[in-house]
């Protein structure tokens, strides 16, 4: 936690509307009394500043790699130079190539201050619109939005020397941008120079529009080479340049485990288990433009309607932790994710979710939580029980948490909707083996046939224990099953998902599902009535106003009544997700031996691994808050692209973080 600033909620941008020069409304700064740009010619600028300096129209027109180009912005402010940036991508690249535009902010701009502020570029209008309709929430961390097709846009919310220390990432080309030096001496640090520095590809540009000797002196000292070139307007001089040879990245020093260098190509990748790890890893890459080969023992799109509704929703820790932070980081990402991916809403709903404090214990817990972080309400906030009573619709006598961001999902219309994704192809099999090979894998599949592909993902739950490779990694069954209730004419609507001990969403097509159980270790999927006996007690427990409201409106909660769905979770032993490279565990015991017997002793050896294999799994009941990004995460692994959380994180998921642990227990 200690390499990661605090989660918090950000302070927004303070904006006055004043004349500008050509005496119509900009956005200027009250926080540091600078505009943002200029209405009368702030495109020409940063066309010139930013585009040109960084000679991006040449660059991009020549662009044929296959990973994306990577322009790194500190100060997005109102997102002009990165709109500017994907407009010259669209107008210069060739149809296969992608960008990734990486960028900072301290100050997010509030959403509808960012959309007034580039209402002032007409011809940006629908790109504009992309960014605001996505505009995250202040909050610390990464925030990754889908431009469109083939551009994606990670806003690193936080102060830019320290967020890009956090980066994940190598960048092509530089916009060095926000307020003046003079203005803000904070920012144009020697921390911030450094950051960039080690986060540069060999070759790196930059472009600055400022030629302040600070900045002169940062730049060279972190390994810059700079030169003036002319400035804008009347601005005579601003700075450009190169970093031939950047510094190594010396973050995992003491953790070299965690480093691991695949250069395999991601041509035809294999996903295993077709559940919403799998299909959303498969779409992930898919949309990168890789061939996917996406592989279930049984087809969703068979099962018809099921009715099953899933909770996307959190439970963070009272004091921050990795795994809050990672959990967290999900919930709004998934929530953006489908946002774009079903902006009709056929497959989810905002509902929100309410975390019910029934015992006095809890109360404690949840007041401790709300002391302790400061995010913003409308992430999670406390309720009374009378405002809890008001957002759910229905009579609640205690105090919860409400995560109005939260949502309810159709798991498996959704894993089905992500099944047919173009590129995907579908196949009904269950893999028996992986065989490794110089080139990539061969999986052997029960009804005897094979299946090449040049990486494999393997999101089987806790099926991941029968293939050789991942068998060692931990990982527990969990029995869950849900209760449903088919409900008669008039029976109360509930307007928030409400957890407690299991989870009640809104009603929908007149069934109401609620559980679920928690039975670690069993993968018996039979249903079972003592089940349901345990679901309606919870839910009486939970909610004792909307149970009777039930029954006065004649529906029967006798357990006989109820049918069910049984489905088996996985789960680690400290119940974080395993997210990305399958470690060779026999190779790290044999690697890092030395540790048993003395733990500062740590050999400078990369962690080997399972070349081109990757697990997504573990997910245990809160899968749509972490498989989504767990799947960008393993995507943009696979694609060679920044990745969309911070490095701690990316450590915390690693599905071989215990291994060393255990080694220095002597276990
Ligand atoms: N690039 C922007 C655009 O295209 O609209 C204009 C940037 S504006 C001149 C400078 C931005 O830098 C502001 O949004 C400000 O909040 C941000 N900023 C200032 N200090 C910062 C810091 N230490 N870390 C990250 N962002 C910072």
């Amino acid at each position: 936690v200690s390499a990661l600033p605090p989660l918090a909620g950000l302070e927004s941008a303070r904006l006055d509307w004043r004349g500008d020069d050509t005496g119509e409304s900009a956005p200027l700064s009250t926080q540091f009394d600078d505009v943002y740009f200029s209405r009368h010619d702030g495109r020409a600028e940063t066309e010139h500043v930013f585009m040109q300096a960084n000679a991006l129209p040449q660059r991009l027109a020549a662009w044929t790699a296959r990973r994306p180009f990577v322009i790194g912005e500190t100060g997005f402010g109102t997102g002009l130079n990165m709109l500017c940036a994907w407009a010259c991508f669209d107008a210069h690249a060739p149809a296969g190539a992608r960008l990734h535009l990486i960028s900072t902010e301290r100050y997010p701009l509030r959403r509808d201050d960012l959309s007034r502020a580039l209402a002032a570029w007409p011809d940006l209008a629908p790109r504009a619109e992309r960014l605001v309709h996505q505009w995250p929430q202040p909050v610390a961390g990464v925030h990754r939005l889908w431009l469109d097709e083939r551009v994606t846009l990670d806003l690193h919310f936080g102060d830019a020397a320290e967020r890009l220390a956090l980066l994940e990432g190598q960048v092509d080309a530089w916009f060095l941008d926000g307020f003046a030096p003079a203005k803000n001496p904070e920012m144009w640090r020697p921390e911030l120079f450094a950051a960039m520095a080690a986060r540069s590809r060999p070759g790196a540009t930059f472009a600055t529009f400022t030629c302040a000797g600070v900045v002169k002196r940062g730049l060279a000292e972190a390994g810059f080479a700079w030169r003036k070139v002319p400035g804008f307007g009347r601005k005579r001089e601003m700075l450009a340049g190169e970093i031939a040879s950047p510094p190594a990245d010396m973050r995992r020093e003491q953790t070299p485990w965690f480093s691991s260098s695949s250069a395999r190509p991601p041509r035809h990748v294999a996903v295993i288990g077709a559940g919403i790890a799998g299909a959303s890893a498969a779409a992930a890459l898919a949309r990168r433009g890789v061939e996917v080969t996406l592989i279930d023992r049984f087809d969703r799109a068979e099962l018809g309607t099921t009715h099953l509704q899933g909770a996307l929703y959190v439970k963070l820790a009272v004091e921050t932790n990795l795994q809050s932070r990672a959990y967290l980081a999900g919930l709004l990402h998934s929530r953006r994710w489908l946002e774009q991916l079903d902006p009709d809403r056929t497959l989810w709903q905002p509902s929100g979710v309410l975390q019910l404090a029934l015992s006095e214990k809890e109360q404690v817990r949840q007041a401790r939580f709300l002391a302790n972080h400061c995010l913003p309400e409308s992430v999670v906030r406390g309720l009374d029980a009378e405002a809890a009573s008001a957002a759910a619709g229905i009579r609640i006598d205690t105090p919860a948490l409400d995560y109005p961001d939260a949502a309810w999902v159709r798991p498996l219309a959704l894993c089905v909707r992500l099944a047919r994704t173009p590129g995907v192809s579908f196949r009904l099999g269950e893999v028996t083996a992986l065989q490794p090979h110089d080139a990539g894998w061969t999986l052997a599949l029960a009804d005897g046939e094979c299946i090449e592909a040049d990486q494999v993902v393997v999101a089987a739950a806790s099926e991941a224990a029968r293939l050789t490779q991942t068998a060692a990694l931990p990982l527990q069954p969990v029995r869950g099953q849900v209760s449903q209730l088919a409900l008669p004419e008039g029976a109360p609507a509930l307007g928030r998902v409400v957890c407690a001990g299991g989870y009640v969403p809104p009603p929908a097509d007149g069934v109401l599902n609620f559980g679920a159980t928690f039975g670690p270790g069993d993968t018996d999927t039979a249903e079972r009535e003592a089940d349901h006996t345990a679901n309606l007690a919870e839910l009486e427990r939970g909610l004792p106003h909307f149970a009777a409201a039930l029954r006065e409106a004649g529906a029967d909660l006798s357990p006989g009544r109820l049918t069910g769905r049984v489905g088996v979770r996985a789960a680690s032993p400290d119940k974080s997700p395993y997210a990305g490279p399958v470690p060779d565990v026999a190779a790290w015991r044999e690697d890092y031996a030395v540790l048993t017997k003395d733990a500062t002793r740590v050999p400078a050896i990369a962690g080997r691994h399972h070349p081109g294999l990757w697990i997504s799994a573990a997910h245990g009941s809160r899968g749509m808050a972490s498989a989504p990004l767990c799947a960008e995460l393993i995507a943009s692994h696979i694609c060679d692209e920044p990745l969309p959380l911070e490095w701690p994180l990316v450590d915390h998921l690693h599905p071989g973080r215990r291994i060393v642990r255990e080694l220095i227990q002597g276990k």
